[in-house]
């Protein structure tokens, strides 16, 4: 299995527009984030986990030619707004298969009505495939593919594992039973916004604590505010099977 990380940055993205904050200047190119974002590749089989304002870019960085699916967290602007960039893949392929909690697809109809007109359809409008998604294993080509529940304040979301991978974005609380179906992960992908607490995000320390819990063989933290620091000062005080998750890394598990 192989993940790319398309975007590890919170929802306005690494540098912030007009910013003059030292980390939005940074040469470094780790301390550029584009919206989060995860490739996860098996046997073939291309995935997208979110498809946020970003996923055009992500596309053609990563050299995506084909997807198989994509699988949603929650309906935040930063995780479903590039869905309209589905466009070549639907051309080529065909209704494109997308997996959500049923309040996920609801919002996903408001936001892109034009795609599910029946009558007068704009002819260059995309088509999905609706799954829901319930907090029960599903199959994803032979893939049993495991949802994590989680709130990010009072808004339920969804986490995915797919075997030894876990990929965890937005939460702020996750349940006891939930942290058990992440039981004996090679990798665990985790939100960290920055230092100082948030409302409806893990800070560094509550996800440094849910690593400690969880106890994967390696953690990888995302969905990163420019507030959080360089990423080189960052990863020194780290513990030393955690990392941070920077744009376009690969990891094979
Ligand atoms: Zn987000």
């Amino acid at each position: 299995m192989k993940i790319t990380f398309l975007g590890t940055g919170t929802s306005q993205g690494i540098p912030i527009i007009g910013s003059d904050h030292p980390v939005c200047l940074s040469k470094d190119p780790r301390d550029k984030r584009l919206r989060v974002s995860v490739l996860v590749e098996w046997d073939g089989y291309t995935y997208v986990v979110d498809c946020g304002p970003d996923f055009r870019y992500q596309m053609l960085r990563a050299n995506c030619r084909k997807i198989d699916g994509i699988l949603f967290t929650h309906e935040h602007s930063d995780h479903v707004l590039g869905l309209d960039d589905i466009r070549p893949f639907y051309f080529r392929q065909g209704d494109v298969p997308i997996y959500a909690h049923k309040r996920v697809l609801k919002e996903i109809k408001k936001r892109f009505h034009y795609f599910f007109e029946t009558e007068n359809k704009y002819p260059g409008a995309p088509s999905v495939e609706e799954n829901i998604i319930t907090n029960q294993p599903f199959d994803l080509n032979g893939l049993k593919v495991v949802p994590i529940e989680g709130k990010h304040a009072d808004l339920q979301v969804f986490g995915f594992r797919f075997k030894d991978f876990a990929y965890l974005t937005d939460m702020k609380t996750v349940e006891d039973a939930e942290v058990e179906k992440l039981k004996g992960l090679k990798v665990l992908v985790v939100n960290a916004l920055r230092t100082t607490p948030h409302r409806s995000h893990f800070n560094l320390e509550e996800a440094l604590r849910f690593i400690e819990q969880v106890k994967p063989e390696k953690a990888y933290l995302t969905h990163i505010s420019h507030l959080l620091g360089f990423h080189e000062e960052v990863e020194k005080i780290l513990p030393k099977n955690v990392f941070l998750g920077y744009d376009e890394l690969q990891i094979t598990i």
